[in-house]
């Protein structure tokens, strides 16, 4: 393997879901729901293909599917974007993350993480060369200390991440983190890369794009995707939003990485991104109910359950049980309780940090949720 990729292992998450299948285990690690989208988008792809919809299609987007991601943008931020110069279609929101590290990223530029962090985000970064600075968001609360991040801008700095809300924390930034984020980088001409794909599963606050803030659009790529708001995290589209300038440099990655992204799939996606509010009030209410039963469920086993602002994830204190760390734990939980969890260890570039903490996902039927519950009451 190329040196830039060599520290890097098999995916966290597809670590697990081998071992909660090799073990029977209930599988509440990587992140993707047990149930199916909803039909209007599947008869949507159907009708696609059947319709002949079925070669590439444009390397920016299908023109329905850019549009429709102009509509939503723009209802959920009031911005006036342009869908041919500003949105770009990629394969999921990973390859939005990856075009984008690729394509505005110089080898040596610095990038400022918020750890704990997804992984693709570290590995881009090492396939773009870039120099990574983390700033550790720590429990309970999961804050942004303004301080540390004053201090881990030079002026090498090229691009913050955001994560809102964040995987695998549950913490929603709050306006005044984004807006001293924000002033931090217009004064010293930073760009922000802000990954919002879980926007739509906000709980106890307002999703807020930092993008929206003044100033910041011009400097801001905002990436989305399907997956989680309509439950077909298989179907991999997602898409990148920025100011001509940056689509630009993002685009001539996205071209060379793989140029365009499933024809039909992105024609009912444009669908989807259509649905009424009706459908996303929905969604809502669904998982608030399955974050009950895990969160009321985690803290009956007896763990220390960090508070969850958005997306499906929980993030605990697994310590009142008494191992080592994270990775002990996961273990001890798969082979002796039947349950998978993500050990947090790997989403910090110090794995000590994350030992204390991991994560379990509620993106799961209400039986099954009730039933890993169960388990860990009983067994842990
Ligand atoms: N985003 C999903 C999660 O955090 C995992 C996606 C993947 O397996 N790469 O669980």
């Amino acid at each position: 393997v190329a040196k830039r990729l060599d520290k890097f292992k098999t995916t966290i998450f597809t670590q697990m879901s081998m071992l909660a299948v090799k073990h029977g285990a209930i599988n509440l690690g990587q992140g993707f729901p047990n149930f199916d989208g909803p039909d209007f988008v599947k008869e949507a792809a159907i009708q696609a293909i059947r319709d002949g919809k079925n070669q590439y299609a444009r390397g920016c987007g299908v023109p329905d599917l850019n549009s429709a991601i102009v509509d939503r943008f723009h209802k959920d931020t009031g911005l006036h974007i342009d869908p041919e110069k500003e949105v770009t279609v990629t394969s999921g929101c990973t390859e939005a993350i990856a075009a984008t590290m690729l394509g505005l990223i110089n080898p040596g530029d610095e990038v400022i993480l918020f750890a704990p962090f997804y992984d693709s985000y570290e590995a881009t970064l090492s396939m773009a060369d870039a120099k990574i600075k983390v700033i550790t968001l720590r429990p309970p609360d999961f804050a942004v200390s303004v301080d540390e991040l004053k201090s881990a801008v030079s002026k090498n700095t090229r691009a913050i991440l955001i994560n809102t809300p964040h995987n695998p924390t549950g913490k929603m930034f709050t306006r005044a983190e984004l807006e001293q984020i924000a002033s931090l980088c217009i004064e010293n001409d930073v760009l922000v890369f802000a990954d919002e794909v879980y926007d739509k599963l906000a709980f106890e606050a307002e999703h807020i794009s930092i993008a929206s803030l003044p100033g910041m659009y011009e400097r801001t790529v905002t990436m989305n995707s399907l997956g989680k708001t309509f439950s077909l995290t298989g179907w991999k589209i997602g898409w990148a939003i920025a100011p001509p300038h940056l689509t630009w440099g993002l685009r001539q990655a996205h071209s060379f990485l793989t140029f365009s992204t499933s024809t039909p799939m992105q024609w009912a996606a444009s669908v989807a991104l259509r649905a009424p509010d009706t459908y996303y009030e929905e969604l809502k209410r669904d998982y608030l109910a399955k974050k009950a039963i895990l969160v009321e469920g985690l803290k009956a086993a007896g763990f220390i359950v960090y508070p969850s602002s958005g997306t499906y994830f929980v993030m605990v204190d697994h310590t009142p049980f008494g191992c080592e760390n994270d990775i002990d734990f996961c273990e001890y939980l798969i082979k002796e309780v039947g349950v998978v969890a993500i050990p947090t260890s790997v989403f910090y570039l110090n794995p000590e940090e994350g030992k204390n903490l991991v994560r379990f996902t509620f993106c799961k039927d209400e039986e099954t949720l009730r039933a890993a519950v169960e388990r860990m009451k009983e067994r842990l």
